[in-house]
C-alpha cells in the first residue's frame, strides 16, 4: 500500500464544505457502492455532497440505497458542471486516471478543489492532493471501510452504508471468489456486524437478472466463443448485430468473460464487444501470474488489475480478435505457465 495521506483525509472530511464524489464511467457495483457509502459518510460529517457518475449504472442496481439521487453527467451535463465548479473537495473513487471520467476530465483537472483519491487499481496518476490507494485491496469498498476505520470513525457507519460497501466487495470479488485475503473477510465481517444481511444482498445483486441476460449468455457460450487450447486462451466476441438483437446495455455482459476461465488450462480470457461502429470494448481476465493489466495498458489504452482489466480497440472486431490471438502467441509460455 502507498503511504496513505490520513491526516489530509482526517482534516478534509471534518470540514463542512460542498463536495463531489465521483466514480468511473460504466459504473459497476464497487463504483456505486463505494461512492454511495462515502457520500453518506461525508453527509454525516456535515458536508453537502453531490455524487456524480459520468454514465448510467446498470438498471438492476437501482435499488441501492441513495442510487436515485446520483447525478448522471451524460444526462445532466450542466448540473454536473455546476456541482463541480462549486465543489471545494472532490473525492475520486474506484478509478486512477482522469481519462476514466471523460468528458469531465478537463474541468476536473482545472478545478481548484482539493482532490482525494480512494482506489485499488494499479499505477494511480499523480494528479491528486491526497491518496488512499492500495492495489492489494479487493475493492474500493474495502478501502472506504479501512479509511473510516483508520480515522477512528467506524461508529458513524450504519447498516445502509455497510450494505452499499458490501455490494462493492461482493461484486468486485465475484461473490468472494477473486482477490480474497484475510483482510477481505475481516472487513466483510465488520460489515455484517453493522447489520448487513448477506443473503438479501446476494439476491438483490445476482438473482434479479432478466431472461434476456441468460439468453445472451447462452448465445455467447454456444455461438460466440473461440477457444485456443494451445495458447491457454479463450475469446468471446459480440458484434453490432448481437447488440441490436439482444438490445445489449451496459451491465448486460458483466460476468460473461469469467465463464471462459472456468475451462481447465485456459488462463487468459477476453470479451470483445463492438458497441457501435467506432468503439470496441475489451474485458480481459487471467488466472495466476499473467498480467492482463500490462496487456491492457500496453496494447488497448486501458488498465485495471493484474487479473481483471479493460480497454478499447480502434481496429475492427475481426482485427481486434487477431491482435489478441497474436498477443497470446507472443506470450504463449507465460500464459500456459501462469497457473
Ligand atoms: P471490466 O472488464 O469489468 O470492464 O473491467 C475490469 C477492470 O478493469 C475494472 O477494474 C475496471 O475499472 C478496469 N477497466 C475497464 N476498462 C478500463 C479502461 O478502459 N481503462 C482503464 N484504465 N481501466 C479499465
Ligand atoms: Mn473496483
Amino acid at each position: 500500500m502507498m503511504k496513505p495521506d490520513l491526516d489530509l483525509f482526517r482534516s478534509g472530511t471534518a470540514m463542512p464544505v460542498q463536495s463531489v464524489v465521483l466514480a468511473h464511467r460504466n459504473p459497476d457495483g464497487d463504483a456505486l457502492g463505494s461512492s454511495l457509502a462515502w457520500a453518506q459518510y461525508l453527509r454525516a460529517r456535515g458536508q453537502s455532497v453531490t455524487v456524480i457518475l459520468p454514465s448510467e449504472f446498470p438498471q438492476h442496481m437501482s435499488w441501492m440505497p441513495g442510487a436515485k439521487d446520483i447525478l448522471i453527467f451524460d444526462n445532466f451535463p450542466d448540473e454536473g458542471r455546476e456541482a463541480i465548479s462549486l465543489a471545494e473537495q472532490i473525492y475520486a473513487l474506484d478509478f486512477n486516471s482522469w481519462e476514466r471520467v471523460d468528458p469531465l476530465q478537463h474541468q476536473l483537472l482545472e478545478s481548484s478543489a482539493t482532490k482525494y483519491l480512494v482506489d485499488h487499481h494499479l499505477d494511480p496518476e499523480p494528479y491528486f492532493d491526497a491518496y488512499y490507494s492500495d492495489s492489494s485491496a479487493c475493492s474500493t469498498a474495502e478501502l472506504i471501510y479501512r479509511l473510516i476505520e483508520d480515522m477512528d470513525q467506524l461508529d458513524k457507519m450504519d447498516r445502509v452504508m455497510a450494505e452499499n460497501l458490501y455490494v462493492g466487495m461482493l461484486t468486485d470479488t465475484g461473490s468472494f471468489r477473486y482477490t480474497i485475503s484475510a483482510e477481505v473477510f475481516r472487513v466483510a465481517s465488520g460489515l455484517l456486524a453493522k447489520g448487513v444481511d448477506p443473503g438479501y444482498i446476494q439476491n438483490k445483486v445476482f438473482n434479479t437478472q432478466s431472461r434476456k441476460h441468460l439468453e445472451l449468455l447462452g448465445h455467447c457460450l454456444a455461438n460466440r466463443m473461440r477457444i485456443f487450447p494451445e495458447l491457454g486462451t479463450g475469446v468471446i466476441y459480440l458484434n453490432l448485430d448481437d447488440h441490436r438483437k439482444f438490445k445489449i446495455q451496459r451491465g448486460d455482459t458483466e460476468g460473461i468473460v469469467n465463464y471462459i476461465l472456468s475451462l481447465n488450462k485456459i488462463n487468459l480470457a477476453a470479451l470483445i464487444t463492438q458497441q457501435n461502429k467506432q468503439y470496441i470494448k475489451l474485458s480481459l481476465r487471467s488466472k495466476g501470474d499473467f498480467s492482463v493489466q500490462k496487456l491492457a495498458s500496453q496494447h488497448f489504452n486501458g488498465g485495471g488489475h493484474k487479473n481483471a482489466s479493460g480497454g478499447r480497440s480502434d481496429l475492427s472486431l475481426e482485427d481486434t480478435m487477431k491482435k489478441i490471438v497474436e498477443l497470446a502467441h507472443t506470450h504463449k509460455s507465460e500464459i500456459l505457465n501462469s497457473f
